[in-house]
Parts: C-alpha cells; structure tokens; sequence
C-alpha cells in the first residue's frame, strides 16, 4: 500500500481547529479508497512553542521536515506576538529553507456559493493565483540604523533574480498550458519599479517563447484589481511577485465567497524537499476556540496535497465531495452564509466522501 508521511502543524489560532478536521477527512478518504494510507506526525510548533522556548520552532526543525512527504500547515500569527517574530519564525523559513518556490492559490466560486460579485458563478471566477515565494519583497534583505533617533532609517530591499524569476514563469506558464484556457497574466508594477519588475517583463516575454500554446497578457498590479471585480471571466492563471500575489490571492478569496475556502500549495517542484499545503486564511483569533471555523479552505488544501502526492483520484473525490456540500448548501458554515460548526461540516463532507466511495461515484 502506498504510504506518505505527512508533518502536521497545526500551528496558531483557528488552524488547531481546521488542521485536525483536515486530517480526519483525509483518513476518511485513505479509508475509502484502501490503495494508500498517511503517517501524521503532528509538531506542537508555533505561538504556544514560541511562549514556552523564545522561538517559533525547534532550531533542527528543517532537518526533521525533511524526512517527509509534504507538510500540512494551519496559521501562524497571536496577539501577544509580533506578526514578523511569527511569520519569519515557522512559516517563511520552510518556504525559503526548502526552496519553496512556487507558490499557488486557485479561486473559483464553488457551487451553490453567492460571491460579492453580483450574478457571477465558477464559469466566471476560475483563477489561480501564481505567487513567487522564495525572493522579491519578502526575501528579508534590509536593515534599520539609528534606531529611536530623528535620522532613523529602515531598509528592505526587493531583490529579484533571473533564476527566481525563470523559475517562477516556468512554474506559472506549467500550471496556464494545463488549464482549459491557458491565459497567463503577468502583474507587475514596471511603469513605477522600474528594475526589479521590469526584469520580470523581460523573463516573461523570454520563457513565453518556450510556451507557444499559452496565451498571454500584461496588467499593472492596481489595474488587475479592477479587472478582477469587473471582469472576473477574462482571467485564468496570475503570475505576480512574492508581495503583489499575496495581496491579490487574498481578494481572489474573498471574491470567491470567503477567505476561508481559499486553498494555497508551496512547491518545491524539483521535489529535492517536501512542499507545504496551507489554507489561505490566517489564525483568525476573532473566532478562535468557537468551533465556527471554515475548514473547507483546509480541506481543498488537501485536494492540493493529494494532488503533489500523485493521488489524483482521491484528490478528484475529495474535491467533488465538497462541491456536493457546497452546492446542497444544507451545511454550510457561517462565513458563507449558513450556521454549520466546523464539525459539522466536516462530518457533512465525510459522509459525501463515503457516497461518492473509490471510483467517484
Ligand atoms: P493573520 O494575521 O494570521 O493573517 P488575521 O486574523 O489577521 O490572521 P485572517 O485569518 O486571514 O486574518 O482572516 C481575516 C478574518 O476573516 C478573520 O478575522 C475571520 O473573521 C475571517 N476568516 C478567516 N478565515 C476564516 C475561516 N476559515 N472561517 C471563518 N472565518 C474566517
């Protein structure tokens, strides 16, 4: 029986809510299916950790990673803590220490979900949010000087390489030439950054060439905004830069109905180290410990993770077990409209994923 390990961290706020409704669906599933089975290991690490031991992991954290299959991750982030002292401690280091570059974040307005967006459907709003994950505005370069004195100063550098951005076009134009579509919009800022992103506007006309088959255009990062509200059907697949991606990965779920459906994968795709599966949201302390949390963001991770684990049957199982709850729409949780608790919800999707059995009844 095919086996694949899997590290879980739960981490902070609502992911120790989400995360273990995310396992359980995924034994439902290796249940169903009896040709593969999981190994969790859940790691304590996170905000709590952080209280306890003065950081966010275990200073060998990476090396015990390494030794698994993909990494099921929750949310970073507490009150009592700095946002950069919990990001830059657990989830950044795993991206960048296993050169996790390619980042991705689908949107599509799930069946039986009414978006912001007046009349519009999945057949409109059917993105994937292409995000560079390892460098640009988030590779940590800077500093500060002078500190508490009138002169002061703070630095952080955006720093773009050709290989991180050949790479990162070759991921995104990989994922367009899969898709029905197969657009891919490059969103940059080159008219005001007019280094770094027009860098990434000469390496996207230069890796176009090897994908003939894909059509492309350009938007400014501002202007792409508005054609996402606007004219959500002339997108497919957004290539954009660690900090312009983010921001729009995150409007692209809520345009979808909630940012707790969206679902994100880290991928090493040369698969040298496991790749990472988050949903989108963050640790959501507003609603932390009621039980209200949204798990389908988790649960269509998991589809993601199937995915990477070359699990494709199950991921497709997984993936229309929760369109047939959505599209029921009997049991949906309170950001969509509905008053389901997590558990319930979870328990709806579980029952679907035994109807729909093996073969994708
Ligand atoms: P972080 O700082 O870790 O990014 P945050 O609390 O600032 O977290 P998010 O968690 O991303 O931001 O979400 C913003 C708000 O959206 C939350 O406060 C919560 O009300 C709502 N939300 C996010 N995810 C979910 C979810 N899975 N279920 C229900 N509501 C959610």
């Amino acid at each position: 029986m095919r086996t694949h390990k899997i590290a879980v961290i739960p981490a902070d706020g609502i992911g120790k809510e989400v995360i273990p409704a995310g396992v359980r669906v995924l034994q439902v599933l290796s249940e169903c299916d009896g040709t593969f089975r999981f190994r969790f290991k859940t790691f304590p690490w996170g905000s709590d950790y952080y209280h306890k031991h003065g950081r966010m992991m275990p200073a060998d954290g990476l090396d015990t990673l390494r030794r698994f299959d993909a990494i099921f991750f929750g949310a970073v982030g507490h009150p009592s803590i700095p946002d950069h002292i919990t990001l830059w401690g657990l989830r950044i280091p795993i991206c960048q220490g296993f050169d996790q570059y390619g980042n991705y974040r689908p949107a599509r307005i799930l069946p039986g979900i009414t978006g912001p967006l007046r009349g519009r459907t999945g057949k409109d709003l059917d993105w994937i949010v292409v995000r560079e994950n390892t460098e640009g505005e988030y590779s940590g370069v800077g500093g500060r000087v002078h500190r508490g004195l009138p002169g002061e100063v703070a630095m952080e550098v955006s720093v773009f390489t050709r290989d991180g951005v050949e790479r990162i076009m070759r991921f995104a134009f990989g994922l367009a030439r899969k898709r029905p579509r197969r657009l891919l919009t490059l969103v940059t800022k080159s008219n005001a950054q007019r280094h770094g992103m027009v860098l990434w506007d000469e390496i996207f006309a230069e890796v176009a060439r090897e994908f003939p088959e894909v059509k492309t255009d350009r938007m400014l990062v501002d202007a792409v905004t508005t054609r996402m509200v606007l004219k959500p059907e002339t997108l497919d697949v957004l290539v954009a830069s660690n900090l312009h991606a983010d921001i729009l990965s995150d409007l692209a779920a809520a345009l979808s109905g909630s940012l707790g459906i969206g679902p994100t994968a880290n991928i090493n795709p040369e698969r040298t180290y496991p790749s990472m599966f988050e949903p989108i949201h963050g640790s959501a302390f507003d609603i932390m410990g009621k039980g209200i949390a949204n798990p389908l963001g988790t649960f269509w991770t998991a589809v993601l993770m199937l995915e990477h684990l070359g699990e494709e049957a199950a991921a497709a199982n997984l993936m229309k077990a929760i369109e047939q709850v959505t599209a029921a729409g009997k049991v949906l949780p309170r950001d969509l409209g509905g008053n389901a608790s997590t558990e319930q919800v979870t328990d709806a999707v579980c029952a679907k994923i035994r109807k729909i059995g093996p073969k994708g009844r």
